[in-house]
C-alpha cells in the first residue's frame, strides 16, 4: 500500500475532499502511474452535480498523463519510466465490440469499469481509512498516483511535454475523433461546431485537419469564439445575438454538411439537427444528463436524407489515435496550449470544477506532481 493525496467525492452537495488515501499495488494486468497532469472535464462536473449515478466514495478525474512507476507481472505494452496518456475506456480485448475494433464501446469496460467503479477484476485498488474507494472510469487522475488497467495506459513519445498531452486522453480524442472517425468529414465539407470548450475546440481542429471548407464556431462566450477562430474556425456565431439556427442559415443558406453538438444539451442537439442541409449529419458529441429526450422533424430528416450520429469518445481506438494525436501536437498541426487556460495544484480541484461550471474557462489542468513537468 502507498499513501497518496487524492480528490475524493462522496456525493452531490458534499465538498470534494483532497486527502490521503491508500493505493494498492497494480494487479497482473495493471499499471501504476504517477500523474503529471489531469484535465478538468464536464464529465467530472456531471458527477459532482449528481447528474450521473456512481458508487461513492470515488476519486475523480478521467483525463490525465504521467509516468509509469510500477507494472503487474503480465504487463507487456509499457514499462517503468514510460510516459503514458490515460484512456477512460480501457478495453477487454474479448467482447464482440472489442473484436470488431469498436474498442470505445467495450462492453466489459462499460459494465465493470464505468458502471462498477472498479478495475476489471471487480475490485478497487483505492481505500480510505480501510473502506473501499472507487475508480472513475478506470482512471481517477485527480491524485498523485493511479492504478489503471494496462489497456488504459497508452504509451506515448517521451519528448512530448507531459502536461499539455493530458488533454489528449479525453477532450481531444473525443473532439477530433468525432470529426475523423465518427463523421468521417471529407475535405471541402461545411461544418458547424456548437460549444467551444475543450471538446468543441477539438472538433474545430479536427475539421481544419480534415480540410473542411467552412468551419462555423458557435458559443455564448466571446473569448471562446476568439480561440475557435485562432484554431481554424472560418466564421463565428455568438449565441447571445439571436437564434442560432437562423444565424447559421444566414451564413450557409443551403444548410450545413455536418453540425457537431459539443454541449449535449437538448436545445443544442435540436439546433444541430435543424441546421443541416441535404444529406447532412448531426453528430452528438457532448454528453447530456441521463434520461432526457430531444425532438426533430422526421419528415425533413427523410426527405433530406439527413443523419443523426452519436459519438462516444470520438469512436476512438486509443492505442492507434492517442500516439497519433501526440505526434500531430509535436509537429504543430494540433494546438493544445491554446485550449489550456490554467494549471492548478491538486488541492484546488473543487475550485477548478466551480470555474468550469461558470463557463468562463477552457481546459484547466490539475498538477499533482509538479516535479514531473
Ligand atoms: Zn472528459
Ligand atoms: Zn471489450
Amino acid at each position: 500500500m502507498t499513501t497518496i493525496e487524492a480528490a475524493v467525492f462522496r456525493g452531490a452537495g458534499q465538498p470534494i475532499d483532497v486527502r490521503s488515501v491508500e493505493l494498492a499495488p497494480p494487479g497482473r494486468h495493471e499499471v501504476e502511474v504517477a500523474i503529471a497532469a489531469a484535465g478538468v472535464c464536464h464529465s467530472d462536473l456531471h458527477m459532482v452535480r449528481g447528474d450521473w449515478e456512481h458508487r461513492t466514495p470515488v476519486v475523480l478525474g478521467h483525463e490525465g498523463s504521467g509516468v509509469v512507476t510500477a507494472v503487474g507481472d503480465a504487463v507487456t505494452s509499457v514499462e517503468v519510466g514510460d510516459h503514458v496518456v490515460l484512456s477512460w475506456v480501457p478495453s477487454c480485448g474479448e467482447c464482440r465490440y472489442c473484436k470488431a475494433g469498436r474498442v470505445a464501446q467495450c462492453k466489459t469496460s462499460q459494465q465493470v469499469i464505468a458502471a462498477g467503479g472498479t478495475l476489471f477484476d471487480g475490485t478497487p485498488r483505492i481505500s480510505v481509512d480501510g473502506v473501499d474507494c472507487f475508480h472513475y472510469l478506470g482512471v481517477s487522475s485527480y491524485a498523485e498516483r493511479a492504478v489503471v488497467p494496462e489497456t488504459g495506459a497508452i504509451k506515448v513519445r517521451s519528448d512530448a511535454p507531459l502536461d499539455a498531452i493530458a488533454i489528449v486522453g479525453c477532450a481531444v480524442a473525443t473532439g477530433v475523433g468525432a470529426v475523423r472517425s465518427t463523421a468521417q468529414v471529407p475535405a471541402g465539407a461545411t461544418v458547424a461546431v456548437i460549444g467551444c470548450g475543450g471538446v468543441g475546440l477539438s472538433c474545430v481542429q479536427g475539421a481544419r485537419m480534415a480540410g473542411a471548407s467552412r468551419i462555423v464556431a458557435v458559443d455564448l462566450v466571446p473569448a471562446k469564439l476568439d480561440i475557435a477562430a485562432q484554431l481554424g474556425a472560418t466564421e463565428i456565431v455568438d449565441g447571445r445575438s439571436g437564434d442560432v439556427v437562423q444565424q447559421l442559415a444566414a451564413l450557409v443558406p443551403e444548410g450545413l454538411d455536418f453540425v457537431f453538438d459539443a454541449i449535449g444539451a437538448i436545445a443544442t442537439t435540436e439546433q444541430a439537427i435543424a441546421a443541416l442541409g441535404i444529406g447532412g449529419a448531426a453528430v452528438v458529441v457532448g454528453l447530456p444528463p441521463a434520461g432526457q429526450s430531444a425532438s426533430f422533424d422526421p419528415l425533413s430528416l427523410a426527405e433530406s436524407e439527413q443523419r443523426i450520429l452519436g459519438s462516444n469518445y470520438g469512436s476512438c481506438v486509443p492505442h492507434r489515435d492517442i500516439p497519433d494525436l501526440v505526434d500531430r501536437f509535436m509537429t504543430g498541426e494540433l494546438d493544445l496550449e491554446s485550449m489550456i487556460s490554467a494549471r492548478r495544484p491538486l488541492s484546488e480541484a473543487s475550485a477548478a470544477l466551480d470555474d468550469l461550471a461558470s463557463g468562463s474557462v477552457l481546459r484547466q489542468l490539475l498538477v499533482p506532481n509538479p516535479g514531473l513537468l
